[in-house]
């Protein structure tokens, strides 16, 4: 059985980070992504733009919160001309980050997924993966869990929570899609009023889509837009059927919200849909029950956890797992959070660390840290924190944090 120093279950934003962390430290990683490529959310479910990340201080200063990796990833980006007057390019991002990896020397495993954990006592010793030919069995010294859905954690045996504490219920699930041959003029002037035609159709029926207005995002180019739009609710983002059923609601919305705009506005006659994302958006499954749990409480109190890995400013945003509306609590300028490392530690195993999404936090302390600069954070947090465990000898649980947050501020990270 081949064996790493670390295995890396998913290629998002979190386990890219995590791996080329981890690489640069000098660990032999595997990175094992079950589908082609890598950025995850980013790029099989389209999630565009990056949410807010910058801290804008009374006095009108600026502070980047999200930096380290991230700001790596972005400026590469950026590099390699994903970032003109022509708009911003995410099909550049997902080349960039295949280049990472590489340089820091990570193997990649694509088209695979795992399907088990094979653990002894308080460590995992392998990971069971499926793949066309059948089959294989990978073990590891140190795993991280970047799964977005935290299946490795599941596997393995860890407490989580699945959606909202009082009845599992996940914030909604969200196909996107972009329009191009968009007339931007005169959409901008049209979108007041489409907005007002919109809700009239869903009062008469006429859209069954229940968000509660068009959400729509530019800067991508000239003529198009992508829309965050489609809202399907109360599905088990963990359970293949209830994601099948998903699928096809949210891209009978997509058609339903083409036709819709189509119909009654100049600014979208001669639009085309160019492209549904291959994925409809998970925005939140299972969630570690960790060492600590984050709450909606820590980051309004923008409490100092001495063990402080990554920052946010990123507003409490709960799209209504029920239905109609959004919950937004708004952080005041020059406030911002922070997310202790115990959010990304199982209480039951010695050998490995949740990154991304499935960290441990409620339902609301979630919808603020899931966005995608910080997931990245914590990924590189996990990565370095992989590879102190490894070089000190010590465990999960007994490693010196402080060591981890010196290197991720030498690395450039922001943790205070
Ligand atoms: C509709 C929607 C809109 C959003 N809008 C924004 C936004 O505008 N801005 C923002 O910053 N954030 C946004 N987010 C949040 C953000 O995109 C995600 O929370 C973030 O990308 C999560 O990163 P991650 O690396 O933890 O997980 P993911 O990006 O989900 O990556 C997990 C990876 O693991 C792989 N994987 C999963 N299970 C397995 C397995 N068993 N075996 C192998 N591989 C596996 C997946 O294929 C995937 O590549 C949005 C999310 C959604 C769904």
């Amino acid at each position: 059985m081949q064996n790493y120093d670390l295995l890396v279950v998913g290629g998002g934003l979190s386990g890219v980070a995590a791996a080329v962390a981890a690489a640069r430290e000098g660990l032999r990683v595997l990175l094992v992504e079950r589908a082609g490529c890598l950025g995850g959310a980013m790029s099989n479910c389209s999630v565009y733009p990056f949410m807010s990340y910058t801290l804008t201080d009374t006095d009108g200063s600026k502070r980047v919160l999200s930096a380290g990796i991230f700001a790596e990833m972005c400026r590469r980006h950026e590099e390699l001309g994903g970032v003109s007057e022509r708009g911003w390019q995410p099909e550049i991002f997902k080349i960039m980050l295949d280049q990472m990896l590489l340089e820091a020397g990570v193997e990649i495993l694509f088209h695979t997924q795992l399907i088990g954990a094979v653990t002894e006592g308080r460590r995992i010793k392998a990971v069971r993966l499926a793949q066309k030919s059948g089959t294989v069995e990978i073990s590891a010294d140190f795993f991280i869990d970047a799964s977005g859905d935290g299946d490795l954690m599941v596997f393995a045996g860890c407490d989580f929570q699945l959606g909202r504490e009082s009845d599992n219920l996940c914030q909604p699930m969200t196909t996107c899609f972009k329009l191009s041959n968009v007339d931007l003029k005169k959409y901008k002037a049209d979108k007041p009023r489409l907005q007002e035609l919109y809700k009239q159709y869903q009062a008469e029926g006429k859209i069954k889509n229940p968000r509660e207005n068009i959400l729509i995002f530019g800067n991508l180019g000239e003529g198009i837009l992508h829309f965050n739009t489609t809202r399907v609710i109360k599905m088990d983002p963990t359970d293949s059927a209830a994601l099948s059923k998903a699928e096809l609601e949210a891209r009978s919305q997509v058609i339903e919200m083409y036709n819709f705009l189509r119909t009654n506005s100049e600014a979208f006659e001669n639009s085309t849909i160019i492209s549904i994302a291959s994925e409809i958006g998970v925005r939140e499954s299972r969630k570690l029950r960790g060492v600590h749990t984050l709450t909606a409480d820590e980051l309004i109190n923008c409490v100092d956890f001495e063990d402080s890995v990554a920052l946010g400013k990123y507003d409490i945003d709960i799209h209504n797992p029920e239905g109609t509306g959004t919950y937004i609590y708004r952080f005041k300028p020059g406030e911002y959070y922070r997310v202790p490392y115990r959010s990304l530690l199982p209480k039951e195993l010695d050998n490995m660390l949740v990154a991304g999404r499935c960290l441990s936090a409620t339902h609301e302390a979630h919808s603020a840290v899931r966005i995608m600069p910080i997931c990245t954070c914590l990924g590189e947090a996990a990565g370095v924190a992989a590879a102190e465990a490894i070089h000190s000898g010590k465990t999960a649980h007994t490693l010196d944090v402080s060591a981890v947050q010196k290197k991720l501020v030498a690395g450039g990270a922001q943790i205070h």
